[in-house]
């Protein structure tokens, strides 16, 4: 059996541990839960190593690749830690429009990459989130509107199973497991170590608009997003972004951002695309307003990752909903009213659900999604803020038709995040796949 090298195993209580455990999370609110082992894996063979340590001393494993989960949910009491983030291998093959990528690999600098040669692949819309939770997880991207969550790029996984299998799945491999690949997210019991995946050709104009509306038009704001979103071009990702001030542009007082890309054939399809969100009837309100200009995919990033600084502790949520801007007034009122410092943040996102998806177990989708950030620096802060999030979706649930895994929030507020029949058949495939229940599955409870 090949082992990993002992600088990459750490044991709980010995030297290291705490650094190898800590590098695992990104967030800045690190549970207090406490693996056993943690091993650090370069490679397949390792991987299958561990697994079968972990098989042979009854551990249950955790799997974890760029530890942007927001809840940690790899980090568990006990068992195995496994960290497969140092499989970062990228390989375009640019006749057959494919990409094997390592789940270690940064999702941006992916994006980055394949723009620079004029491809396009729908990663997410922040620095450092790794391929491996976010495309297991469902990846709402650049232009996923129009192409899809990520996970319906994905084209095939190569995985080591509990038994410490390696097997490649796809449509016609293993389509159990492929399918419950693709939006199982932290529910998924197996490592996966390379995804094949899709990529398309860079649209040829990036372009975005810009508007800030002061506080006091939020229910004028929002009624008119809400009513716009349906209606808006696929190409066109609604995005409004409320704050309580942006320090950047040196503005203290709560604010509606409304700051939306475009992913267009021309700058003149872009702009026109673009020409909806200059709809809003209090657009003369606007402190802001800028109806198209040009832009890159390394300004968006940017500019996206003024409102993630780390080093914060964050507590999210998040619901899909189709709720009519009458029924969400209230609930968006609260959270207006309520909203902790920049940056934590509240999001209103237009989605366009599909009745025409890939066989897939990511489920449950809605016109719109609200995202709640909280984020707060000092740990005194804690019971203050660590509610905030849950409690106002929990407030709304009763108009929600389920929430994303992207920033789940179960371990505080359990949801539903697929259809019950999906549920029952991935219960069947992880029975067969991972009978001993090898693989933690989703985190419940903090
Ligand atoms: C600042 C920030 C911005 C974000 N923005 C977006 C966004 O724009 N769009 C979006 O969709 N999401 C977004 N997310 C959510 C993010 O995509 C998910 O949390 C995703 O799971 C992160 O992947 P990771 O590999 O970095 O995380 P990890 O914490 O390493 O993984 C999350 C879970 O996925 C599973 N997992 C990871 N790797 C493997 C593997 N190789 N094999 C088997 N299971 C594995 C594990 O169960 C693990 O608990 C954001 C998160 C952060 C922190």
């Amino acid at each position: 059996m090949v082992l990993l090298p002992t600088e990459r195993i750490f044991v709980r209580g010995a030297d290291g541990y705490e650094a190898a455990r800590r590098s695992t999370v990104w967030n800045g609110l690190v549970p207090q839960r406490f693996p056993d082992t943690i091993m650090q894996a370069v490679d397949t063979a390792e991987i299958v190593a561990a697994i079968g340590y972990a098989r042979d001393n009854g551990h249950h494993v955790g799997v974890c690749s760029g530890g942007r989960s927001w809840t940690a949910s790899h980090l568990r009491d006990g068992g195995l830690l496994l960290d497969v983030g140092r499989l970062d291998h990228c390989e375009v093959d640019t006749d057959r429009m494919i990409a094997h990528v390592g789940p270690g690999k940064c999702a941006s600098d992916f994006a980055l990459e394949l723009d620079a040669q004029g491809l396009f692949f729908p990663a997410g819309h922040c620095e450092g989130i790794r391929l491996g939770g976010y495309l297991l997880q469902g990846g709402y991207g650049w232009n996923s509107n129009a192409v899809g969550p990520a996970c319906e790029s994905v084209l095939g996984l190569d995985v080591v199973t509990a038994d410490g299998e390696r097997v490649y799945c796809d449509a016609d491999n293993h389509p159990d497991l492929y399918w419950a690949a693709r939006g199982s997210g932290p529910g998924f019991f197996g490592v996966v170590t390379s995804f094949t995946v899709r990529i398309y050709q860079r649209p040829r104009a990036l372009g975005m608009c810009l508007y800030m509306y002061p506080i006091e038009v939020a229910d004028e704001v929002f009624s008119w997003a809400r009513a716009i979103g349906p209606e808006i071009d696929d190409r066109v990702e609604l995005q409004l972004v409320t704050t309580r001030g942006v320090p950047a542009a040196g503005i203290e007082d709560p604010v509606i951002t409304v700051a939306s890309p475009v992913f267009a054939d021309s700058e003149e399809e872009a702009a026109k695309a673009l020409a909806a969100l200059g709809s809003c009837p209090v657009v003369d309100r606007a402190i802001t307003s800028l109806p198209y200009a040009p832009t890159t995919l390394a300004n968006w990033y940017a500019a996206v990752m003024g409102n993630y600084p780390q080093g914060y502790r964050y507590v999210v949520d998040n619901m899909f909903t189709s709720a009519s801007a009458d029924e969400l007034l209230p609930g968006i009122r609260e959270i207006v009213k309520t909203m902790p410092p920049h940056p934590s943040q509240f999001i209103l996102t237009g989605w366009k659900p599909s009745a025409h998806r890939a066989d897939l177990v990511y489920g449950l989708e809605d016109e719109i999604y609200l995202a709640l950030y909280t984020a707060w620096r000092d740990p005194a802060d804690d019971e203050r803020y660590r509610d905030w999030a849950g409690s106002n979706m929990a407030a709304m649930s009763h108009l929600s038709t389920g929430i994303s895994l992207a920033d789940e929030n179960l371990c505080r507020r359990p949801a539903p995040f697929t259809t019950d029949a999906n549920m029952a058949r991935l219960d069947k495939v992880r029975s067969s796949y991972d009978p001993d229940h090898r693989f933690h599955s989703w985190l419940r409870g903090e």
